[in-house]
Formats: structure tokens, C-alpha cells, sequence
């Protein structure tokens, strides 16, 4: 999504940004990968699996049109608006570890919103098809616009690419939102008792500072291309 492919083609000082993006990215990815090895270690108390403590969520919130299946891999655990499910990966949906409870609770969170029509989700739905189009040929119009020195291809491009910048920042109150509902749902309806929350805290914490540090490289890019296109216009 990113283009990293084609940063080789224009080496130049602004490259640094694009460093210290991808560094922001592999740290915050790293503390998630050290967080979670954390929390899947200990139990919680309730001996609830993710699927279970997801059901019992969903249920709590008058929710009863939303399932709950496994799906394969690892840190693949997402809610499809479209069709009502929470997808957990294996490690999540069987286990009854913190760290599983409190990701299924998270991917509730998102089911909450769904139902409660909350505004960024729809607004971030909305502009799935229109960034996935954007970041397809963001880059490509860059270059053609580099290659053809022309400047409307290039800004065209530029503009493409904000468009999934503002999808990551409209993404940052869905996340932290969802980890909100997710750890008032777990306490209130005896989950997780009082003195695991912060365990749970902790995991959903590290999980949003990814989203965090995603939103910051693809802005430091951003600023990058701003520097090297964005005052080009006189010199055409
Ligand atoms: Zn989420």
C-alpha cells in the first residue's frame, strides 16, 4: 500500500522521512510483538476464550445478527462491516489468555460501533473504495509525472496519496474508540476483573500505537513529496 518499490528511483535528502517511518513503524510493531508474547502468557481469571468473551459482549449489547468465526493467520482478527462478523485469528478465538480476550473484545468494540452507527466507522467505510483506488496508482502517476516532467500528474498523485493519509488519521478515533467500548465492555459484564484490566490496556495500547505510528510515516511521506513537488509549479 505504501509503494515502498519505487523509493529507489529518487534518492535524495527528504529519504530520511521516509526513514524514520518505516523506524516509528518497526518499533511500534515490535513493542505490539513483545506486548502480546506478554499477556498471551497469563490466563485470565474467567477462563474465557476470545470467541466466548466475544459472544457474551456481542449479547451484552443486544447484538445477536453478528457472528463470531476463526480465520487463519496471525494478528488477522478484524470486523466486516458488510457482513456483520468478527473475524478472530486461531490464536485469539480458542484461547483464554488476556491478550486473546482482549483483542476479541476490541473486534467487538467495532461491532458496537457498526451498531450504534458511530460516525468515523461509516466515514472510514466510506472511503475504502476510493483510497484502495488512490494508493493503486498514487505512485505510479508520480513517476509517469517525474518521468513526462509533468506537474499535473505529479500533484494528481500527490493528492491520490493525501487521500489515504486522511484515511489513516480518520482510522486513529476508530481504533482507540473501539479499545475504549472494549475495556469498559470486559469490566462490566465480569470478563476481566479490576486488576486484569491494565494487562488488557497495555496489549490494546501497543496494538493502537501500530495504527499510530502508520498514520505518522505515511504523513512524514506526505511532507516528503510536498517538499520535493509541491513548490514545482513555477519551474514548468
Ligand atoms: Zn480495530
Amino acid at each position: 500500500m505504501y509503494g515502498y518499490g519505487y523509493y529507489g528511483l529518487f534518492w535524495d535528502p527528504t529519504y530520511v522521512f521516509v526513514l524514520i517511518g518505516v523506524v516509528i513503524c518497526l518499533a511500534a510493531q515490535a513493542k505490539l510483538r513483545s506486548t502480546y508474547a506478554k499477556y498471551e502468557r497469563i490466563g485470565s481469571l474467567s477462563g474465557m476464550t476470545g470467541a466466548e468473551a466475544a459472544q457474551t459482549i456481542l449479547r451484552s449489547q443486544g447484538i445477536y445478527d453478528v457472528q463470531v468465526v476463526p480465520v487463519s493467520g496471525e494478528l488477522t482478527d478484524h470486523y466486516d462491516p458488510r457482513d456483520k462478523t468478527v473475524h478472530l485469528s486461531q490464536s485469539i478465538y480458542g484461547r483464554t489468555s488476556l491478550a486473546a480476550v482482549a483483542v476479541a473484545a476490541h473486534e467487538c468494540g467495532h461491532a458496537v460501533q457498526d451498531a450504534n452507527g458511530y460516525v468515523p466507522l461509516r466515514l472510514r467505510g466510506a472511503m475504502v473504495p476510493v483510497v484502495n483506488f488512490g494508493a493503486q496508482i498514487s505512485w505510479p502517476l508520480i513517476l509517469i509525472g517525474i518521468l513526462l516532467r509533468g506537474q499535473t500528474l505529479v500533484s494528481l498523485g500527490i493528492l491520490l496519496f493525501s487521500l489515504s493519509v486522511i484515511f489513516q488519521l480518520v482510522t486513529l478515533p476508530v481504533e482507540f474508540n473501539a479499545s475504549r467500548r472494549a475495556l469498559a465492555l470486559l469490566e462490566n459484564n465480569g470478563i476481566l476483573q479490576r486488576d486484569e484490566i491494565s494487562g488488557a490496556r497495555s496489549m490494546l495500547g501497543a496494538a493502537a500505537m501500530t495504527y499510530v505510528a502508520a498514520a505518522a510515516g505515511s504523513l512524514l511521506q506526505l511532507l516528503r513529496l510536498l517538499i520535493l513537488f509541491g513548490g514545482n509549479r513555477r519551474d514548468n
